[in-house]
């Protein structure tokens, strides 16, 4: 049923235009109705001898038993590992779970399950050396094909080096039964895209950043395909389905030919990864990954939008001055726990000093037009809210209870969570968070 030569992607080395060879090391993926059945098959190509299956209580029900069956029937025997809590959160402490539990012969650990199964066994996996398989329980976000593991230590987000899956499995039948806020979500990661490329564009022409026009092309059809499908996979169409699970798939595959996450977590990203973190440290529910990101999106575009407005206004900044003591103190007050880690980021890249600004802000008026450009491409907030709304998904901080202070936090320091340019650090630059901050929070906040 999947349209996509995946073949075309797969270990291959690929000279492309940018001047880098791309390759993506998965080796096989299967988008397809009963595509669980293959397993045995797969694993009859290779010589495995000790598996794991890992699954939480809701992944085993929709996938993991059906696998066990499916092994057990062709003769193979495995050990099954068993996340019992609620809300599983990607930190030190699963990541101990796992790893005492997986066998120390283990050579592949089969992963059943979306988001954090996944980016638990893909980072257990690559430090014990060993392959690992992930059978997708629903299309709610775009790590299936990616090489990175975002975990949370020490109250951080922080993105991960790993490996992507050997094989990839997005059961149609499985994948269709899933929750619809679960469909919606991995719709919500691929409208950050827009947000990403806009990002990754305009840090390519102010900091020179590398830049890949061929995975560029790639993210983009990945957000065709899940724009044009949204409103049927919401309907559970098994074509729709599959369409959104390859959007996510090519989203992960951009990713691996880059070897990170910059074509596929832009601003939007970064502010939905620090709401994500003060859920966590206020013990409050932690929505789905792609839920927080869609949000962030419409607030994303919302803010190019305002900074669109302004462009007339814009001046260089010579004369930028930071209180350091004031910042610091800013920072704890954002990040609480986590602060320390956002600290030495800062301490060691310098990219809030008053030379970076300028050097910034002057680069940034030196190529406005093609700026302009870029950014007048983006959607309106209001057609990603749309397709949102098609979904029955939130799109409006509120809905998913972030507080209008960690909104407003959002928008100031998410983008000192890590070293990647893009408009929260615009925004910085030119002394523009207040006055949008305060535009937008009147705007999302009813
Ligand atoms: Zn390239
Ligand atoms: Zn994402």
């Amino acid at each position: 049923m999947s349209s996509i030569d995946w073949k075309q992607y797969l270990q291959k080395e690929y000279n492309c235009s940018c001047g880098r060879v791309h390759i993506c090391d998965i080796e096989e993926i299967y988008i397809e109705e009963n595509a669980v059945r293959r397993l045995p098959e797969i694993l009859s190509r290779h010589s495995y001898k000790n598996l794991c299956i890992v699954c939480d209580k809701n992944t085993e029900r929709a996938a993991g038993f059906q696998i066990y069956n499916e092994l057990e029937k062709a003769g193979y025997s495995f050990k099954k590992i068993l996340f019992g809590q609620e809300e599983l959160v990607p930190d030190e402490e699963a990541l101990i779970y796992l790893f005492s539990e997986v066998d120390n012969d283990c050579d592949l650990i089969i992963a059943v399950g979306g988001g954090t199964i996944n980016d638990l066994c893909r980072y257990v996996s690559y430090k014990m050396k060993i392959d690992y398989y992930i059978v997708g329980t629903a299309p709610s976000m775009d790590g299936y094909a990616s090489n990175v593991s975002p975990l949370i230590i020490r109250h951080l987000k922080t993105t991960f080096e790993a490996r992507p899956a050997r094989v990839i499995i997005g059961d149609l039948n499985i994948m269709s039964q899933a929750p619809l806020p679960m469909i919606a979500a991995g719709v919500g990661d691929i409208l950050g895209k827009y947000v990403c490329l806009t990002d990754w564009q305009l840090a390519h022409i102010v900091n020179g950043e590398y830049i890949c026009p061929e995975i560029m092309e790639l993210v983009k059809q990945s957000i065709q395909k899940v724009v044009d499908n949204a409103e049927f996979a919401a309907k559970r169409d098994k074509q729709a389905i599959a369409a959104i699970m390859e959007g996510l798939v090519l989203s992960g595959i951009a990713m691996s030919y880059i070897g990170n996450s910059r074509p596929a977590s832009g601003s939007e990203h970064h502010m939905s990864h620090y709401w994500e973190m003060m859920f966590l440290l206020d013990h409050q529910q932690d929505p789905l990954h792609g839920t927080k990101v869609g949000i962030g999106t419409v607030a994303a575009v919302r803010l190019y939008e305002m900074l669109k407005e302004k462009q007339e206004q814009l001046i260089p900044v010579k004369d930028f001055s930071i209180d350091k003591t004031q910042w610091k103190q800013e920072i704890q007050r954002a990040y609480g726990p986590a602060a320390p880690g956002v600290l030495s980021l800062e301490e060691r890249i310098g990219k809030n000093s008053q030379e970076e600004v300028r050097r910034r802000t002057e680069a940034f008026l030196e190529n406005k037009e093609r700026i302009w450009e870029i950014i007048e491409e983006l959607p309106d907030a209001e057609k990603i809210i749309n397709v949102l709304k098609s979904m029955e998904a939130p799109f409006y901080p509120e809905q998913i209870q972030v507080s209008p202070e960690v909104f407003k936090h959002g928008i100031f320091y998410a983008k000192d969570l890590r070293n990647r340019f893009g408009l929260l650090q615009i925004l910085f630059d030119f002394g523009l968070q207040e006055e949008f901050a305060d535009r937008l929070i009147n705007e999302v906040y009813r």
